[in-house]
């Protein structure tokens, strides 16, 4: 008798990347989750996510819709929530380990 082999390769922690565009310099890039930065506002309006160009440094800011705010989060993108309430609030929601 053998043990049965290790089935495929263990699938620990891939970090998530994300196609980004830049609107200034036109470069696509793949940033991984840590570089990106999602803000939730109370409406689609003021939720967006954000990423510094990595070629032009340039801040870049783009409306995330419902479907983007899924797939950023699910990624382990870092949120804030911001909360319009009689106090405004930045709460940084933490990701997943
Ligand atoms: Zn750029």
């Amino acid at each position: 008798m053998t043990p049965p082999p290790a089935a495929g390769a263990p699938r620990t922690a891939v970090p998530a990347r994300f196609k980004a565009a830049c609107p200034d310099c036109r470069t696509r890039c793949e940033l991984p989750a840590a570089s990106l930065r999602l803000v939730i506002g109370a409406s689609a309006r003021t939720t967006f996510y954000a990423f510094t160009c990595p070629r032009c440094a340039g801040a870049v800011r783009k409306p995330a819709g419902r479907r983007i705010v899924e797939l950023l989060t699910g990624g382990g993108v870092r949120t804030l929530r911001l909360h319009t309430g009689q106090n405004a609030q930045l709460r940084p929601v933490p990701g997943p380990r």
